[in-house]
């Protein structure tokens, strides 16, 4: 069996308190050889590190994401910004704009996202991207980007977007990521997008505790479950589950040089 990569997992959730040796045991057992630990405020990206440092299979991000941006406290960028040179930290954030949550205004959400973007050039680290109900807000900031910097290293995350935006993304350098919403009956938009994507631009990811796949549907997610994700999209993408995990995990390691 080959080894498959879960590139989004909140494993620092209290969702996971009480059970984690028991979830990192299952996603062993079902092939889920790496996880990245995905950071959304300070403290978590601090949680990330330390899970990535106890565990050689986890590897973590740090950064705020766009939804925890306005309870934060006034030092936690700066906190994030020192804690992105740690040798376990291979992405930031997840970071990124978001219309359906009212969390956060929306120009202080792309303040943070730039400062994100900035933060992953200096480091050297690819980002880690959010978008939810924000796609035309998202290609202007990041075509911004692209046309002053260049090629944007990172993942658009659980990706929900359409046949234009995916190439769009990838065009400017960007991977994309996708989740449980794949293997939803009412997705038969994102699985035909998915289906005209390269493989070796594709990433799967579970985004734990949330959006189990089927047949997990409605529970508590956890990377063992990236394994139904992964096969809706070998399915798509016309390759064996052994195909689509040996280069999905190679994609992972290319871009978070793991
Ligand atoms: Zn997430």
């Amino acid at each position: 069996m080959t080894a498959l990569t879960d590139t989004h997992a909140h494993l620092d959730d209290e969702q996971f308190v009480s059970d984690l040796p028991a979830v990192l045991h299952r996603a062993r057992a079902a092939g889920v050889a790496n996880i990245l630990a995905i950071a959304t405020t300070a403290a978590s990206s601090s949680a990330c590190i330390a899970l990535a440092e106890s565990h050689a299979t986890l590897w973590a991000t740090v950064g705020l994401h766009p939804n925890n941006i306005l309870e934060a406290e006034a030092t936690a960028w700066d906190t994030i910004a020192a804690a992105v040179v740690h040798p376990r930290v291979v992405g930031v954030g997840e970071t990124g704009l978001d219309r359906h949550w009212h969390n956060t205004p929306f120009a202080i959400q792309e303040e943070y996202f730039i400062h994100h973007l900035e933060l992953s050039r200096r480091s050297g680290r690819p980002v880690v991207i959010h978008c939810r109900e924000a796609e035309t807000d998202m290609l202007r900031v990041l075509r911004d980007d692209y046309d002053r910097f260049g090629p944007i290293s990172g993942v658009m995350h659980s990706f929900v977007g359409d046949a234009k935006m995916a190439e769009a993304c990838r065009a400017m350098g960007l991977y994309l990521s996708f989740a449980g919403m794949l293997t939803y009956k009412n997705a038969a938009a994102l699985r035909a997008t998915a289906a005209q994507q390269p493989l070796d631009r594709v990433l799967v990811e579970t985004d734990s505790p949330y959006l189990s796949p089927v047949p997990h549907r409605g529970k508590r997610n956890e990377p063992a479950h990236v394994v139904h994700t992964a096969a809706c999209l070998a399915e798509l993408l016309g390759v064996s589950p052994e195909r689509l995990a040996e280069q999905t995990t190679i994609n992972a390691r290319m871009l978070f040089r793991i």
